[in-house]
């Protein structure tokens, strides 16, 4: 047994069906990648806290190599996200039973901002120290650096909690659910917006350590419903995009030797980068604790 083994985060059984038997799938780098033998359900093996520390530092947020970890500037994504923000809260506004909001790996601070400002009480965590420090200064709100399995929420109780774009990157997602469960009010609601791995076009990449496990919409619905959550809402993902953000990340997947040209067309023509309303490879779910 190998040190990295001694120190794993994963834990044992799918968090899905629990069964315990996973099938290898490939190898990336020093990771594996492997598939439960019950639901089907991938995930990364193994993960170490080495791995972890200082991953979503500022080169995880401001990513220009061509690898496609993280992002290639996030900021340059805030008036696109400003408006899926606004959408989330005409989608939780008539169901959540009040108007107490904690957005878990709330990077910058912008959803919280957000949501502030069309009336909702807000605050988030996140485990960058940097990313917490820009949503401090640049926008004067509450989040918090840390995970929010360690957190301490001093008896704190809310009616939404948010994870967008972070299912995927949970260490442990059954003890996240369960913290979640937690720190929710009765009727609370949980807004997941998350890779669907079960879509019929497979636009994803296995990324481990940022990505550790890769859901579908069944495996997703059935981990909820254990944990004590009823489905209200789940669909497809359609985001507003920068054209140029959406043609970025299409064509890494896709065509590769596209990606140049089209920066250079967004470059000269900065009039063409409009924002458009597209589909994703994500899903939107939205799970009320009963
Ligand atoms: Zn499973």
């Amino acid at each position: 047994m190998d040190s990295k083994t001694i120190m794993n985060l994963i834990e044992r059984s799918c968090p899905a069906c629990l069964e315990t038997v996973w099938r290898h799938v490939q190898d990336i780098e020093t990771y594996t990648i492997q598939k439960c033998s019950g639901c089907g359900l991938i995930r990364v093996s193994v993960v170490t806290r080495e791995d972890l520390d200082g991953f979503y530092e500022f080169i995880y947020f401001n990513n220009e190599s061509s690898e496609l970890i993280g992002y290639k500037k996030y900021s340059t994504n805030y008036k696109a996200d400003r408006l899926n923000y606004l959408r989330f809260h005409k989608d939780l506004i008539d169901l959540s039973p009040g108007r107490r909001l904690f957005d878990v790996g709330a990077a910058h601070g912008l959803l919280v901002k957000v949501m502030q400002e069309v009336g909702w009480s807000a605050k988030g965590i996140d485990p960058s120290l940097y990313a917490t420090n820009l949503a401090q200064k640049e926008y004067g709100v509450d989040i918090q650096c840390g995970t929010l399995e360690e957190y301490d929420f001093c008896g704190q109780t809310f009616d939404v909690v948010t994870l967008i774009g972070v299912f995927e990157h949970l260490v442990n997602p059954r003890l996240s659910l369960e913290k979640i469960k937690s720190i929710l009010n009765p009727g609370g609601l949980l807004l997941i917006v998350t890779l669907n791995a079960g879509r019929f076009l497979h636009v994803y990449k296995y990324k481990p350590p940022e990505h550790l496990y890769y859901f579908n919409l069944p495996q997703l619905k059935q981990m909820l419903s254990r944990h004590g959550f009823d489905i209200k809402i789940s669909k497809p993902y359609f985001r507003i995009y920068k054209l140029s953000e959406f043609l970025y990340r299409v064509n890494h997947l896709l065509f590769p030797w596209l990606v140049k040209p089209i920066d250079y067309l967004f470059k000269y023509f900065p009039f063409l980068d409009v924002c458009c309303r597209l589909p994703t490879n994500e899903m939107f779910v939205v799970a009320k604790k009963r």
